[in-house]
Order: structure tokens, then sequence, then C-alpha cells
């Protein structure tokens, strides 16, 4: 096995919201009804889906540019960085979008750095109800020193 290292995610983590447009009402509702859970932790979103959800949800939360204009990219690259905890992405699975090339790159990323991402209500129920949600969990990413040190072409 692999070695490991371990990073630390605290209590009040640092939750992500995307939905693509034919997603967005399942997300508002979604927020709307976890909206107290959702309360104790730090938000952020892409910028349509996060204005939506100021106007739903009655608070400010941080907004990226909207995801066709780079916002997903900026996703991953705070993921990159060790700025995001958890993702809740509800992409759409019956629309190409024009941006099908930087949601794959969040996606990646986020498996690359062992982010937890919920992509439909169901996930996002389970995530948002998890116990691990209220404390703090230590997230086991592989330790990519070896990759970093292998011998250069
Ligand atoms: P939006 O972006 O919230 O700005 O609509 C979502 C996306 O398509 O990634």
């Amino acid at each position: 096995m692999g070695e490991y290292q371990k990073i630390e995610m605290k209590k009040k983590k640092n939750i992500v919201l995307i939905a693509h447009d034919n997603k967005k009402h399942d997300l508002l509702e979604w927020a709307k009804f976890n909206k107290e859970l959702l309360l104790e932790h730090t938000l952020s979103a892409t910028g349509t889906t996060g204005q939506l959800l100021e106007g739903a949800l009655g608070i400010k939360i941080a907004r990226l540019k909207s995801g066709p204009l780079g916002g997903d990219l900026q996703i991953g690259a705070r993921i990159a960085e060790g700025l995001v905890d958890c993702v809740i992405f509800f992409w759409d699975p019956l629309e190409p979008q024009p941006h099908d090339p930087d949601v794959k790159a969040l996606l990646r990323i986020a498996v690359v750095w062992n982010i937890p991402v919920a992509c439909n209500r169901s996930s996002a129920d389970f995530m948002i109800s998890s116990s691990l949600m209220n404390g703090a969990y230590e997230r086991l990413v592989p330790d990519y020193s070896s990759y970093l040190q292998r011998p250069a072409p």
C-alpha cells in the first residue's frame, strides 16, 4: 500500500456549491431544506448558482465566476490550494456543456485530493447528514512525493 499524508478538515467546513442550469432548481430546493445545517459551514459557489442561493437562503455567499467563464477552474485551483473541504456539484448528465473540459478538470482534481463530492440530491443528503460534518476529520491523501521525485524524461 502506498503512503498517505493526512490533511485536517476542521469542524467548520468550506463547502462549494455548483449546479448546471437544469439542476439549479434541485440545488435551491435542497439548500433551502438544509439551510440550518449549511449555515454551520462556510459556503461559496459559482457565479449564477451563488446568486440564486443568496436569494433563496437570504445570506451572503462568496461567489466565484460563472462556471463556463472559469468558475469551475477557480474551484479546482482552490481544491489544489487546500481551501475546499466538500463539493456539492449537481451536474447535468443529459446535456453537453460548453465547459465540459472544465467540469472534468474539477471532478478530477477533487479525486486527486480526496475531496468528498456529491453529484446529486441523495448523495448531498448523505453528505450533509453525516456525523463527519460535525467534527474535525483527517483526510487521507496519497503522498505524491515519489511522483514529484520521478526521473524527468
Ligand atoms: P453557474 O455555473 O453557477 O455560474 O451557472 C455553474 C457551472 O456551469 O459550472
